[in-house]
């Protein structure tokens, strides 16, 4: 971290000629529990992890804006007046979509200047890790300072998810953004998605002995086509074939009568989000009353959920899961958005090496890619770094 704080200072004194006003970072996250229940407008549970994406920023004179990023081998330039969804496109869209996202949510843009903008990361890209959330995350925590806007945590949030819906174009939920800039260390961030109401709650991994171990399975997902809006166009004809606003209005109980007016995949589809946020709930509960030793089952039961209801697996990560699973792991699900990315596992310290060695050992027996698998701590939220 501390090399990725001062390498992005160094890049962009050497990319601008000149010195950043600051540095700021935002983590990436990863979800412990709660899949697909956020645009439903219910319960999630992630937490903001030890990998960063820095953003070194300094205003300039005028009204042009130039950015780049280790990422991509290019320097975006446009001027403030310029910005809107269709002028900006590529990875550039995330961090540009922030700054007219700022627009949007009351900043006067035609009062404030330019900027140049360098962005480097350790999140990896595509992951299920949220790298988008992050790069959001810290260029809206940037700004809002450089620009002296003073939006709180909550609203800056909604400007990434703005950014990421209309000038990226993915129709993703609030709480990657919410994770990158609530999360606190060794806690999770409990959301409520239609109150944006947000409780910290302590994971006490540290104390139970327990590690998150994260299966990168390398197989690449992409939100803003195929299966993520077709899932969440089935939650949108579910909760009206239902006449309730959004799912969360619907409860386990409700579900019999559900099976009754949906036809079979929508009502799986709708099954796993009651259930899920059901699953969120109970985790808390869980967590607060028995610590985190006790959530492993309400961690497979959501995978098989994802797996048979909402079908968003894919084998790599059933794999991951059931190899996690029978080495030690005490619960493991598949995380984030589906079709690719991540698993984690909660696993006890002394079995996270067993764990690895054979995932390592499953993906090779089944001729699937080289997965990546390390551990994550939960870390703070997005913040100022110098
Ligand atoms: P995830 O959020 O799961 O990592 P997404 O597809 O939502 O995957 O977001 C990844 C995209 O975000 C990248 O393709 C890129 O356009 C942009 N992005 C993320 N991190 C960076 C970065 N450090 N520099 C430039 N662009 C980035
Ligand atoms: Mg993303």
């Amino acid at each position: 971290m501390t090399d990725l704080r001062s390498g992005v200072r160094d890049d962009f004194a050497e990319v601008f000629g000149r010195e950043p006003d600051g540095v700021w970072s935002a983590p990436g996250r990863v979800n412990l529990i709660g899949e697909h229940t956020d645009y439903n407008l219910g319960f999630v549970l992630p937490f903001a992890i030890n990998r960063r994406t820095v953003a070194a920023l300094g205003l300039r004179e005028d009204r042009r804006v130039r950015v780049g990023s280790t990422f991509a081998d290019e320097l975006v330039e446009l001027d403030l007046d310029a910005l809107g969804p269709d002028a900006l496109g590529g990875w550039s869209a995330y961090p540009l979509g922030v700054a007219w996202a700022l627009g949007q949510f009351g900043a006067d843009l035609e009062a404030v200047p330019g900027f140049d903008l360098l962005i480097d990361s350790n999140v990896p890209v595509g992951a299920g890790l949220s790298s988008s959330a992050a790069i959001e995350s810290a260029v809206a925590l940037a700004l809002n300072d450089v620009w002296r806007l003073g939006f709180d945590r909550q609203t800056l949030a909604k400007v990434g998810q703005r950014a990421e819906n209309v000038a990226v174009g993915a129709p993703t939920g609030i709480m990657d953004q919410s994770a990158s800039l609530l999360g606190e260390a060794d806690s999770a961030v409990f959301l409520d998605c239609r109150s944006l109401d947000a409780q910290v709650v302590p994971l006490g991994l540290e104390q139970a002995g327990l590690e998150i171990v994260i299966i990168d399975t390398g197989v690449t997902h992409a939100h803003a086509t195929g299966g993520y809006a077709d899932r969440r166009a089935s939650c949108e004809a579910g909760a009206k074939a239902l006449g309730v606003e959004s799912l969360r209005d619907v409860s386990v109980a409700d579900l019999d009568r559900a099976r009754e007016v949906l036809d079979d995949v929508t009502f799986r589809r709708v099954r796993h989000v009651v259930t899920e946020d059901q699953r969120v709930l109970d985790t808390v509960r869980t967590l607060r009353e028995h610590g985190p030793a006790a959530i492993g089952e309400l961690l497979d039961a959501s995978h098989v959920s994802m797996r048979d209801d909402f079908e968003i697996s894919v084998p790599e990560l059933d794999l991951a899961v059931e190899t996690a699973q029978a080495n030690g792991a005490i619960g493991a699900r598949m995380t984030g958005g589906g079709f690719g990315g991540s698993a984690i596992a909660l696993v006890p310290t002394d079995a996270v090496s067993r764990v690895q060695v054979a995932i390592d050992g499953a993906f090779a027996e089944h001729s699937f890619g080289q997965p990546d698998v390390f551990t994550v701590r939960a870390s703070q939220g997005a913040q100022r770094e110098s």
